[in-house]
């Protein structure tokens, strides 16, 4: 059975690379009716946070992610909190130093880089140069009289390793690349090089999918998995297969402290987690050459690691924004509307709660609908029917009448208006139409300053219709403070 492992380590607020990497997981466990562990890796006490760990978790429950084994859920391999399995590791670590896989290195931080200064000016590999691989009982014992502490550091083996990664198909790393690293620190703290792959292979995770940035770290994994493997702690080197890396502006690598990664940037404009995850999933991969929109499901239907491309994926705003304008139009109203309202419940700067009229929004919910691509602009597109009155600028005038002349235009306007049938958005748009005429003017130029007279904005939603949700008397009287 397929046993995949979302492992993040809870430092900052989510990015859309790590959820990139949870999605293609859990795609790959529900397509494979296999097993997603989710694993929090807080071994680095300086930089984990309490914060940070609930945040990942809300984060992957707004997404719909849900796992099989981890916090709050449980599971066979229990703690899923890594801060919380020190005792496991330590056993491990004192297992691989007694087997000889791994030795004591007192080498100080001082040592090391003028070691490896010296190395690279001589044009040689600058990696760990195994000064202390084969220390004998009586060096350590001088060491440790000495008042020296000392981390662990693992044994790499003198032969090339070569793996067949799930995206990037055959690679090797020679032993120059991949020196002896560290996997325990001075003061006992077992580092992530050892607990990752000794939870994958605790947890018997049979595929590491993640991130390009943890290609160089495989070649030590797979080292020590067979090590792990020689003592009994794991049973098979899972498949590795790394995801591409993701460019930001300027093809520059998305960086998580980039703002447009920030996840939580997604959710406070409003994007829906279908919209979102849709766009993330074509961050390497492709649901067909001509279908760019398409639900959780379908992809999970689709979904196979074969299929990830090994190219730098560009994190595009624009399609994301489209994407997401896709799914909002898919909803159907009754959830629209509920979509929409901790946007108009919210406070606002310009409009009380008591002033938010549910009717008015219910009338114009479907027009704004298909209009929106994320949640959060529906303020801006409806708040004209909450204001008491609506700001208008000399720009937006300015904006709406050209070189013409505003006042002439509107007077006809509402003159037409006030006696206009208002139970049709059709006969609001004839009465603007005929004002038009008169002013030598095209429909477009004539209801430009209504627009802004109404609802102090140049763009919006349909006018006609917003006209006739707002009401007669609320027009006319918007139009009449326009002209005084
Ligand atoms: N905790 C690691 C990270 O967030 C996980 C790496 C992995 O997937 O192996 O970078």
């Amino acid at each position: 059975a397929i046993r995949v492992r979302f492992c993040p380590s809870p430092t900052g607020n989510p990015h859309v690379g790590l959820v990139r990497t949870a999605l293609f997981n859990w795609a790959y466990a529900r397509h494979n009716e296999g097993t997603l562990v989710f694993r929090i890796e807080d071994t680095d006490a300086a930089r984990d946070s309490e914060e940070s760990y609930e945040q990942l978790l809300d984060s992957m429950r707004w997404l719909g992610l849900d796992w099989d084994e981890g916090p709050e859920t449980g599971g066979p391999h229990a703690p899923y909190r890594q801060s919380q399995r020190t005792e496991i590791y330590q056993d491990v670590a004192r297992r691989l130093t007694e087997g000889g896989y791994a030795y004591p290195c007192y080498c100080t931080t001082e040592e090391l880089d003028a070691r490896r200064e010296a190395a690279r000016a001589a044009g040689k590999p600058s990696g760990y140069d195994g000064t202390c691989r084969e220390l004998t009982a009586e060096q350590k014992a001088a060491y440790e009289a000495e008042g020296r502490s000392h981390i662990i550091r693992f044994r790499m083996p003198d032969e090339p390793i070569t793996f067949t990664d799930l995206v990037r198909g055959e690679l090797t790393f020679t032993p120059d690349n991949v020196p002896d690293y560290g996997i325990v620190r001075a003061n006992g703290a077992p580092l992530y090089t050892l607990v990752n792959p000794v939870d994958d292979a605790l947890m018997e995770i049979t595929h590491v999918l993640r991130g390009e940035d943890l290609l160089s770290s495989t070649p030590r994994q797979i080292a020590l998995y067979k090590a792990l493997i020689e003592l009994g702690v794991a049973k098979e080197i899972p498949a590795f297969g790394h995801l591409p890396y993701v460019m930001g502006e300027g093809n520059k690598k998305l960086s998580k402290r980039d703002p447009q990664a920030s996840l939580n940037l997604y959710r406070e404009r409003g994007f829906l987690p279908e919209g979102l995850l849709n766009y993330l999933s074509l961050l390497g991969w492709s649901f067909s050459a001509d279908q760019d929109v398409f639900s959780v499901e379908d992809m999970v239907a689709k979904f196979d690691v074969a299929d990830v491309n090994a190219n730098p994926a560009r994190f595009d705003l624009k399609k994301a924004e489209a994407i997401n304008a896709d799914h909002i139009r898919q909803l159907d109203l009754k959830t629209f509307t509920e979509a929409c309202t901790p946007w108009l419940r919210a406070p606002h700067a310009n409009w009380a709660p008591e002033d938010f009229d549910e009717a008015a929004w219910q009338s114009i919910a479907p027009h704004a609908q298909t209009r929106l691509t994320v949640l959060s602009d529906i303020t801006a597109n409806v708040d004209f029917l909450f204001l008491k009155e609506p700001v208008e600028d000399e720009a937006s005038w300015t904006k709406a009448m050209g070189k013409g002349d505003p006042v002439a235009l509107l007077t006809t306007a509402r003159a037409k208006l006030e006696t206009a049938d208002w139970t049709s958005p059709e006969a609001l748009k004839e009465a603007v139409l005929a004002a038009g005429e008169e002013h030598g003017l095209k429909l477009g130029k004539a209801q430009a300053p209504v627009r802004v007279a109404v609802t102090g904005r140049t763009v919006g939603l349909p006018l006609f219709e917003s006209l006739e949700v707002l009401g007669k008397d609320r027009t006319l009287t918007r139009i009449d403070a326009a002209l005084a």
